[in-house]
């Protein structure tokens, strides 16, 4: 227990609309309008909180969004750009606590036992400081909540939002539960939240009154669990390692306008298993499975997947399955709107078995070429080496939503080396 913070010591941070709110701080004319992103799938990714406030949310149709909000800024989204300003974010938290878990792209929890001492400040005082932080310096809102439990402190962000904190001691925590819907319970899914509401339990305080046995029958252990973190028992404990192991990876694209051209479509699929490999490869793994999707105007669509040659991180490798199962899957004549392609049965790097075949000269090859590859694309940004066939990419006709985001000719503050102009270089086509 903390000399100072006794057992409220779970911290977790979320940031207001993050997506828009990234795009406010890089573009200061946007801020106080109501912005959203998502501009190239035709569907809301994110909603500033004064779009919000005009009733656009996520995952609303564009067309639905502009009717409820004439003025809205739409936007592509910048992924690169959400990404530099998530690290940064759980940087400056990090100068709080080194046990920080990184939860998704705009939240993470903290764990603040044995930090009060060297920190000397209030809950509260911290709290401030965290926000005045990020605000001063990415110019992002963020809201925290802190108590004893990792499902507590997930309410107490929310409670507050946006730009706000809330710190809930033991003392206090019935009052925040009789205020909170059971629905709103981090970790209770739909169909626990239907059981629990026909039984009458209505708010979290009325969840946390059940008995234990009665929560175990009903909602079985993780119920149960959330459960006892509602009560302010701790069991989710923060895991401050980075994920490091993978069952599987997967990158999609939608584009617009639909297509029927097979080409096209190929390339598009090719595109995602190139994305996808890259990745495999930052995350040091070697993938066993490929498999493909391609979706239908309507959204209906069909998949497969087939097992490599061998356990590999080279798209060379897979260039001949992804075909196979291309042919197998596309139907002329028929209007798509999006492929996916997903590696399967991932092995650690460091746990594949030495083979016979270990060594070739071909493979060494390989392995020099991809992190020549990487290193490229990661410093001059993603697709400046890529396969030829990808030229087939410019088959498709241009669309108002494939503008691309205004950040990314230029440099944000401090960073160097990424998105030069760089002439285009192309290899040969692997397929
Ligand atoms: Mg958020």
């Amino acid at each position: 227990m903390d000399h100072l913070y006794q057992d409220c010591t779970v911290l977790h941070v979320d940031a207001d609309g993050f997506f828009a709110g990234v795009e406010q701080a890089l573009n200061p004319a946007l801020r106080g309008k109501p912005v959203v992103t998502g501009a190239e799938r035709g569907i809301i990714a994110a909603a500033s909180y004064e779009a919000k406030a005009l009733g656009v949310r996520r995952g609303l149709q564009l067309h639905e969004a502009r009717r409820l909000c004439p003025g809205l800024v739409v936007l592509p989204s910048d992924y690169e750009a959400y990404s530099l300003y998530s690290q940064r974010l759980f940087a400056i938290l990090r100068r709080f606590t080194p046990n920080v878990e990184e939860y998704s792209i705009d939240e993470a929890f903290a764990d603040l036992t044995g930090c009060g001492r060297a920190l000397g400040l209030p809950l509260e005082d911290l709290a401030a400081e965290l926000r005045r932080s990020v605000s001063r310096e990415l110019g992002l809102t963020v809201s925290v909540g802190v108590s004893l439990t990792k499902t507590l402190a997930k309410l107490c962000s929310k409670f507050r939002k946006p730009d706000g904190q809330t710190i809930l001691r033991r003392e206090h925590v019935p009052l925040l539960l009789r205020r909170t819907a059971v629905a709103k319970v981090w970790g209770l899914g739909p169909a626990s939240v239907a059981r629990l509401e026909s039984l009458g339990v209505a708010t979290a305080h009325d969840f946390a009154g059940l008995d234990a046995a009665r929560v175990l029958k009903l909602l079985h252990k993780p119920g149960y669990e959330t459960w006892r973190e509602v009560q302010g028992q701790r069991v989710f404990r923060i895991d401050p390692e980075p994920k490091r192991r993978y069952d599987s990876l997967m990158k999609g694209h939608t584009f617009s306008p639909p297509d029927t051209d097979p080409r096209l479509i190929f390339a598009e699929a090719l595109r995602n298993m190139a994305a996808a490999f890259a990745k495999l490869r930052r995350h040091r793994h070697l993938a066993r499975e490929l498999g493909l999707g391609l979706r239908l105007k309507d959204y209906t669509g069909r998949a497969a997947s087939a097992a490599l040659p061998h356990l590999t991180s080279h798209d060379g490798d897979a260039a001949a399955t992804l075909r196979a199962l291309f042919e197998g899957l596309f139907e002329p004549g028929r209007v798509y709107r999006a492929t996916h392609v997903w590696l399967g049965r991932l092995t650690p790097e460091r746990l594949r078995q030495p083979d016979l075949f270990e060594e070739t000269p071909a493979r060494h090859g390989h392995t020099q070429l991809d992190a020549a590859v990487d290193r490229l694309n990661g410093r001059y940004g993603q697709g400046t080496v890529r396969p030829a066939a990808l030229l087939d990419l410019a088959l498709k006709p241009w669309h108002p939503r494939d503008a691309p985001p205004g950040r990314q000719a230029t440099r944000l503050p401090g960073e160097t080396g990424r998105r030069l102009a760089l002439p285009r270089v192309t290899l040969a086509n692997p397929v």
